[in-house]
């Protein structure tokens, strides 16, 4: 058998992302939390995208000349509905989860996602606690829809900034989306308490790295968490090069020659940010350093996509299609033991592998469809 399970395998290209079937050797189902997988790493964090669809075409996930008029977003009966996603995400929480994010895609364009919020926030973990609900979003639907997530239960938001620059924004985000707009959404999640808020900046070199400084000096001064991500790899349209990512040590260094900095402690275990704390005490910040600093082995999330492929890894080519278990009659039991089966059986660490791998040979799912 080979190293990794089949959702992460780099056996070629392919157009298409595959549907793997549920595997028919299942775990029985005892009620209890799921077990390790073939690794040790306990399921805690489930990522659900509920939308392919994002009105932004930023040119490090949706490239506008690969993501046009004629590219194909699934149609709506093939996204999970409301009620499926509560299933799986009900069972799963039975099972360990003790975080949901919602992503995409731009979550908030899905319809009514005030009301899936809703069935989520009204999910118990098995020690009667909440579970935490946190969504991503470009921020650009914010100020209207900021009252309306909070009153239905959503826990905080990550928003996506990757300039204080307009004209850098504007470039990043390829449909000239003015930069004030997603600040009057930062104030209205602010205001209504969707926090602590953290800030998700992609770092592209010759593209924004020149902003690095302005926007660490900038959130310093916010009750915001800045976290800078190392550009990814992630899919097969956005020509990444290696080349092209700015390193987590260099963004820490030069940060730290003008605001000192020292780290801190994760505060939970699987957290893909490493932190740092200004030594004047002012504030922190987050550094995602998924390509130099593999932190695979600490990897407790699992992935749901828009149609309801089981994803265990952001870099994987395949994904169990719970969609089809759903639909064809599956019961609550029945999901159960496919995702305990599934997660028993995982051992990706395709960052950690990243550097033996050969570019381009592997055909990986599409960010904007997977859910950052
Ligand atoms: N549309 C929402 C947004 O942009 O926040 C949510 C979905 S987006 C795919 C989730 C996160 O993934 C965003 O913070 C985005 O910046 C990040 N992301 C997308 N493509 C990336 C890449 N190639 N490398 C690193 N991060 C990426
Ligand atoms: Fe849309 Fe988010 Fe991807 Fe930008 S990063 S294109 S906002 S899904
Ligand atoms: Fe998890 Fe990322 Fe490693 Fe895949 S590459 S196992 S998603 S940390």
């Amino acid at each position: 058998m080979s190293e990794t399970t089949p959702s992460a395998d780099d056996s070629g290209a392919r157009t298409s992302p595959v549907a793997l079937p549920i595997p028919s050797l299942r775990a029985p189902s005892d009620g209890a939390q799921f077990s390790t997988d073939r690794r040790g790493r306990m399921l805690q964090d489930l990522r659900i995208s509920v939308t392919d669809r994002c009105n932004f075409r930023c040119v490090y996930c949706m490239p506008k000349e690969i993501f046009g008029r004629d590219f194909a977003f699934l149609e709506r009966d093939e996204l999970l509905t409301f009620e499926e996603i509560e299933r799986i995400a009900r069972v799963a929480v039975q099972g360990g989860v003790r975080k949901i994010r919602l992503t995409g895609g731009e979550p908030l364009l899905r319809r009514g996602i005030e009301d899936l919020i809703a069935k989520l926030a009204a999910i118990r973990r098995p020690d009667g606690e909440k579970v935490d609900i946190a969504l991503t979003t470009n921020g650009s639907a914010l100020a209207l829809k900021a009252q309306a997530l909070k009153d239905a239960g959503l826990d905080r938001v990550t928003v996506s900034v990757d300039s204080l620059d307009e004209e850098t924004f504007q470039r990043m985000n390829d449909v000239n989306f003015p930069l004030h707009r997603v600040f009057d959404g930062l104030a209205a999640a602010h205001e209504v308490g969707l926090g602590p808020i953290k800030i998700n900046m992609v770092v592209k070199k010759g593209l924004n790295d020149h902003d690095i400084l302005p926007m660490a000096r900038y959130f310093k001064q916010t009750p915001y968490v800045l976290r800078f991500i190392e550009y990814m790899d992630v899919g097969s349209t956005n020509g990444w090069r290696l080349d092209d990512v700015v390193t987590a040590d260099e963004i820490v260094e030069q940060i730290s020659a003008e605001m000192p900095l020292e780290t801190l402690n994760p505060t939970a275990p699987g957290e893909t940010a490493s932190r740092w704390r200004y030594t004047d005490g002012q504030g922190e910040i987050g550094v995602i350093a998924s390509v130099t600093k593999a932190f695979c082995s600490s990897c407790t999330r699992a992935r749901i996509s828009t149609e309801g492929r089981l994803f265990t890894c952001l870099f994987a080519n395949a994904g169990y299609d719970l969609r089809e278990l759903l639909r064809s009659g599956g019961t609550d039991e029945d999901l159960d033991a496919a995702l305990r089966g599934i997660w028993a059986n995982r051992a990706d660490n395709y960052s950690e592998r990243r550097a033996s791998l050969t570019p381009g040979t592997r055909r990986k799912i599409e960010m904007s469809y997977i859910g950052g």
